[in-house]
């Protein structure tokens, strides 16, 4: 018997309601009863999305998100700045260049956040930049990037601002109409406590604009398609029915505890985490830390994968190995989504199990300490 415990940066776990939800008898999509419950699901994700725009829900991973962001929004050969900080960054890029689409990209050492004023500086040298496509988390860092800064800035250009929300939404604060985010783009097996399968993009009236003019092939994720369904309360196409039912008790589940909450318990799990980490000698990887996962430096002379296969096969504990030029080098624990204290205690106790076990000097207990030590405060 090996009882599992979920400690990646997605998926991440579900709470019952939300399995329960998903295993319920499979309704028809063209019936008043799933239209009732799309509805729920709208409202609720505007609430989440902190925004009164439209949010198309799509069946797709983040991934498929992002690429309907890049495909509505742009034609070949338009220019679009990217901010690549890291493995996600990266991916925005790529999405673009396989698109056509001209690539101005920032460059910011892994670990670090990219300088706002670096994107003012090329506005202002790209005046032509139809779009600026950054990360709220960097997952692969453990950073998190100051969108209320930039949103101020890409505001006073004629580009429109594009966030991969993907790891980020429900842990830290977004709010994408007050910070002039255009698109947020998010999927549903992280914060949003489902499982994978949901990709979402939230577009905002001066996106309109730019979409209207976008020549860039697309058929299932054509965002007017999907806004013509939309407003009906329909989806143009078969929609995942039982994760979106499902949604729908996630989102009941984030209006209880409301934002504001959810934010500052993502934010004690990251600070107990972190110090738990310190206290047990290890060196955090980023310098602008993120409430939704953490990267830690593995002790100089221990595999991180071996590490983390560890944790996994040993005491069924699932954390996440460094990726990209990272792997084997750091290790991430995610605190994201349904998850509280007693997940990061577990987390933390099996790291030092399997740390002390590949042979690196600890004291049993001091990581655990750390981390309650964060709680008791809160
Ligand atoms: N962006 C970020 C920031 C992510 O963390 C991830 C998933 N780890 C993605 C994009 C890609 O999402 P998916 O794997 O669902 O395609």
């Amino acid at each position: 018997m090996k009882k599992r415990y979920l400690l990646t940066p997605g998926p991440t776990p579900l709470p019952q309601q939300v399995r329960e939800a998903a295993a319920l008898p499979i309704i028809h999509h063209r019936t008043p009863e799933f239209q009732k419950i799309f509805i729920q699901v709208n409202e609720g994700l505007k609430y989440l999305f902190q925004t009164r725009n439209d949010i198309f829900t799509f069946a797709a991973s983040g991934t498929g998100a992002m690429e309907a962001q890049v495909a509505n929004l742009l034609s070949a050969g338009d220019k679009a700045i990217v901010v690549c900080a890291g493995k996600f960054g990266e991916r925005w890029r790529e999405i673009c260049r396989a698109y056509n689409v001209e690539v101005v990209s920032i460059e910011v050492e892994w670990g670090k956040a990219v300088e706002p004023s670096e994107i003012k500086r090329l506005l202002s040298e790209h005046k032509e930049t139809r779009a600026v496509f950054t990360t709220l988390c960097e997952t692969s860092t453990g950073v998190v990037c100051d969108i209320k800064s930039i949103g101020r800035i890409v505001k006073e250009s004629r580009a429109v601002l594009v966030v991969d929300a993907v790891s980020g939404l429900g842990a830290e604060d977004l709010q994408a109409d007050n910070w002039n985010v255009d698109c947020v783009v998010a999927g549903s097996q992280k914060g949003m406590m489902l499982p994978p399968g949901l990709g979402f993009c939230s577009v905002s009236a001066g996106a309109w604009k730019v979409i209207n003019n976008s020549k860039l092939p697309k058929y299932y994720f054509d965002f007017q398609k999907a806004k013509k369904a939309l407003d009906k309360s329909d989806t143009a196409f078969t929609p995942a029915v039982s994760l979106i039912v499902a949604l729908k008790e996630a989102l009941q589940l984030i209006r209880e505890e409301g934002l504001e909450n959810i934010f500052k318990r993502h934010k004690m799990l990251a600070c107990a985490t972190r110090d738990a980490l310190c206290a047990l000698g290890l060196k955090l990887f980023s310098g602008t830390f993120c409430n939704a996962v953490t990267a830690a430096y593995v002790p100089a002379g221990i595999d991180g994968t071996q590490l983390v296969k560890l944790m996994r096969d040993k005491y069924g504990v699932s954390i996440a190995d460094g990726q990209g030029q990272l792997k084997g080098k750091v290790i991430r624990i995610a605190h994201l989504g349904y998850m509280q204290s007693f997940d990061i205690i577990t987390g933390v106790s099996a790291l030092e199990l399997a740390l002390s076990e590949l042979g690196y000097k600890l004291e049993l207990g001091k990581g655990v300490a750390a981390a309650e030590r964060v709680f008791s405060n809160y």
